[in-house]
This record gives C-alpha cells, sequence and structure tokens, in this order.
C-alpha cells in the first residue's frame, strides 16, 4: 500500500494524461502570467489528487481494500463528475474521464505495490466477486499502519515516500511540461480569437 503522498502523485499524473487528449481544452487555458496553481488546473487537479488518495478512506471504516478498491467504484466516480460537470457546464467527458482516470491509479498503484496484510492485495471486482488481485510486481514498498510515530515506522514510511517520489515524480514533470507547452500552444489561437484584426 503506497501512501497518500505517492497516490496523490498518480491522481495528478492521470488527470493532466488524460487533460491532454485532443479536444475542449480552451475553457481551462490559462494565460502565462495566470498563477501557478491556475496552470496546474486548480481546483480540479486538487480533486484529483484527493480522489487518488480517497480509496483509502476504508481504512476508517475497518473494511480495507474492498469496496472503494473496485472497478465499480471507479465507474460511481465517473458518473458522479459527470453529474458535477453537467452541473457546472463544464466538458463532462473530460472532467468523468479525468476524475475516473485519477482514482483508478489508485487501484493500479495498489495492485503494484508490496502488501504484507492479509488478505493481500485488493477486492477490483467487488461486489461482483470477492477475489483479491495482487500483481506480485512489489514496485511500491510496504508503508506501515500502526504506531505510525514511533521511529521504525517512519523510516519505513520516509522510504516509501523517497520510492514513490523517485518512480512517479519524473512522470508528473514529464506530464508538467508537455502541459506547459500545450497550454502555451492554445495562447496563439486565443490571441488571433480575439484580435481578428493581427
Ligand atoms: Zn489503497
Amino acid at each position: 500500500m503506497p501512501s497518500p503522498i505517492g497516490h496523490a502523485l498518480a491522481g495528478i499524473a492521470a488527470a493532466w494524461a488524460a487533460d491532454l487528449l485532443p479536444g475542449d481544452r480552451v475553457w481551462r487555458t490559462a494565460p502565462a502570467p495566470a498563477s501557478l496553481y491556475k496552470r496546474a488546473g486548480g481546483g480540479l487537479t486538487v480533486a484529483c489528487a484527493a480522489l487518488g488518495a480517497a480509496p483509502d478512506l476504508d481504512l476508517l471504516f475497518a473494511t480495507h481494500r474492498t469496496a472503494t478498491h473496485s472497478v465499480t467504484a471507479v465507474v460511481l466516480v465517473a458518473l458522479v463528475a459527470a453529474a458535477l460537470a453537467i452541473n457546472a457546464g463544464r466538458p463532462v467527458a473530460r472532467i468523468a474521464l479525468m476524475c475516473a482516470a485519477a482514482y483508478g491509479t489508485h487501484l493500479l498503484l495498489d495492485w503494484l505495490g508490496v502488501d504484507n496484510y492479509p488478505p493481500r492485495g485488493i477486492q477490483a471486482l467487488w461486489p461482483f466477486s470477492d477475489a483479491w488481485f495482487i500483481s506480485e510486481a512489489d514496485l511500491f514498498p510496504q508503508t506501515a499502519r500502526h504506531e505510525l510515530w514511533t521511529s521504525a515506522s517512519m523510516l519505513k514510511n520516509l522510504n516509501a515516500i523517497v520510492h514513490e517520489v523517485a518512480m512517479l515524480g519524473p512522470i508528473v514533470v514529464a506530464l508538467w511540461l508537455v502541459r506547459v507547452k500545450a497550454v502555451a500552444g492554445f495562447a496563439p489561437q486565443l490571441s488571433r480569437r480575439h484580435h481578428p484584426a493581427q
């Protein structure tokens, strides 16, 4: 089980990757002098980071890695995001995809990570199957869940976070660079639209 930091990074990466698809991105285009927050996608990107980490809230209810870690939950997130997008007059398919992809990365990371707490893995097909799935790839180290403030737990979690940032950080940076370029590409189009004489 990766840390919330790794999950949030993956959520941001999924949102930015989905938003690179061709289509109606212009509504989110922020001019170059806009704040970093705006250029990063503002509240929607924050929401996707939160969605990436959200499935582990099930720890509070002692039903870890079942319903919240399923494809069913991913579909539900897409439907709710689509409803909110319709309500806000935003591109429905794009926002549903960004949110579902961000949430979906959580399942992917958990599937790829180490899990020393049996039953190992995630109930990805809940409620249609109660099978547990794990890749055994052990790409992301185990995090400590209990006695978080002991030095052993803190070292374990620090090690996990370093691994997550080393693996996901370059992906996020690469997507940011592509995104900045893509968004910059819109600027001349927009200014032509606003100043047809030029
Ligand atoms: Zn999880």
